[in-house]
């Protein structure tokens, strides 16, 4: 006999309360506490059970490699750091409309092995218009249009796929929960199912996750807690590229990231990044600086572009697009007090090509440089690239990874490098492009102009 309680969780981070409460104990989240009916299985006799594998000594002797299943597509492979690992389970997670299923979807209809692809989320005709927009008919991979995790594990069971999609966790529901699915104890629920049969089987589960306008996984952080991998896909909506970047992984690094361009027949790995970031247009204008950046373990090359104008309106506006505006704002402040470049009552607008959104702090200098070169409206030549992280005296600290980038700047033919004083490299002479150094941001202004 199954009895139910009213449990209350925090929709943030998924913490647990037995009464409502204002503000969360854990996240510090303040009106996040929704109430949850769940049912729980009465077990006023605690049975003992053996478990059913034996306990084994720890020895030395035993295969450390995970058996992996490789996917058709290369950026995915080399982020899930060499393919994906038998009975792991891999978070998707990313805004809604951004490609997730269109991304896995299309892994599987590539893929060699038999494939099951749960769709909670999208009709049967809209997955099959998906597929037909991909191009491929692959006979080994199954649709299930349901949402009860009972029955999709049962089907599973049923026509033993090796690989298996769930699109999306917050759609899918347990019949033992009696709360709506996307709820905190429904997804946690789902989830630990889902786990429980990728390690019985030995068979590798997506789960895709919607994102909140937070940028956290819509639902608990506890999500997050229990896949072995964690994949985000980003990017404006707006523009062609996505980014596919791990945020966890239990087999491999975390510093991969995927390109992706977004086709009319699916997404087409990028090959070359920094041949599409930079515009090909000769004209130098101002405000453009070229950035030798690094995402995760590639070097890229990124046209950062700035306009400061005089503020039409009352307050001026601080305006960035794939750079942060809290960043912006530091460096505005160092600009200012350092440097003397007055930018009170002048808007800034910061944008990075193509809708990227890259985490370094690398960009600094080159996002310092198009600042300057908008504000005294002179053009720097595009065969100059920058790499420095400025501190908040004005000082241009070393960027990690600095040989990655000057080869990154050599390869694409630009002919000077600005990186800073105190960068340790081990031969200076030993590249073709001119690398210069900088201690501060006033070095910058000299250099430049
Ligand atoms: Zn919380």
């Amino acid at each position: 006999m199954a009895k139910t309680k009213s449990v209350f969780f925090c929709s943030n981070c998924g913490n647990e309360s037995p009464k409502w409460i204002g503000k969360c104990p854990s996240c510090g989240e303040w009106n996040t506490y929704t109430e949850e009916i769940i049912s729980t299985k009465q077990n006023t006799k605690s049975v003992l059970v053996k478990s059913d594998s034996l306990p084994e000594p720890i020895s030395d002797d035993f295969d450390s490699t995970e058996t992996r299943l490789f996917l058709s597509d290369t950026e995915l492979n080399r982020v899930l750091g060499g393919g994906i690992v038998c009975g792991s389970v891999v978070l998707l997670g990313g805004e809604p409309g951004i490609g997730k299923s269109t991304l896995l979807l299309q892994n599987m209809l590539h893929s060699a092995y038999k494939c099951l692809y749960v769709s909670g989320e999208e009709s049967k005709t809209q997955v099959n218009m998906r597929a037909k927009r991909i191009g491929i008919r692959n006979q080994e991979c199954y649709m299930l249009h349901e949402t009860r995790i009972e029955k999709v594990i049962a089907t599973a069971k049923e026509i033993n796929p090796e690989m298996i999609v769930i699109d999306s966790i917050q759609t899918i529901e347990s019949e033992l929960i009696e709360s709506a699915p996307g709820t905190v104890s429904q997804v946690k629920e789902c989830t630990a199912l889902l786990i429980r049969y990728a390690k019985q089987t030995d068979i590798p589960v997506f789960i895709v996750g919607h994102i909140n306008k937070d940028g956290m996984l819509a639902g608990p952080k506890v999500l997050e807690h229990m896949a072995d991998v964690v994949l985000q896909f980003e990017g404006e909506k707006n523009y062609q590229y996505r980014t596919l970047r791990t945020l966890k992984n239990r087999f491999g690094s975390t510093n991969e990231i995927g390109l992706y361009e977004m086709a009319v027949d699916g997404l087409k790995a990028v090959t070359n990044p920094s041949d599409i970031l930079i515009s090909d247009s000769t004209d130098n204008l101002s405000g453009v600086a070229i950035s030798a950046c690094m995402e995760g373990n590639t070097p890229i090359l990124i046209e950062i572009q700035a306009l400061v104008s005089p503020a039409v309106y009352g307050t001026p506006q601080r305006n960035s697009t794939g750079f942060d505006t809290k960043r912006l704002n530091m460096l505005l402040a160092v600009l200012e007090k350092r440097s003397g470049f007055l930018f009170t009552g002048k808007d800034v607008f910061v944008n990075i090509a193509g809708g990227f959104r890259p985490n370094d702090p690398g960009l600094d200098l080159a996002v310092a440089a198009a600042l300057i070169s908008s504000y005294q409206d002179i053009p720097i030549s595009k065969t100059t690239a920058f790499s420095g992280e400025i501190g908040l005296s004005g000082e241009v600290r070393p960027a990690f990874r600095i040989e990655q980038r000057i080869i990154e700047a050599e390869k694409l033919g630009l002919n000077r490098i600005l990186i800073s004083e105190f960068a340790k490299l081990q031969d200076k002479n030993g590249f073709n492009i001119k690398i210069e150094t900088l201690e501060k941001t006033d070095d910058l202004i000299e250099m430049l102009f």
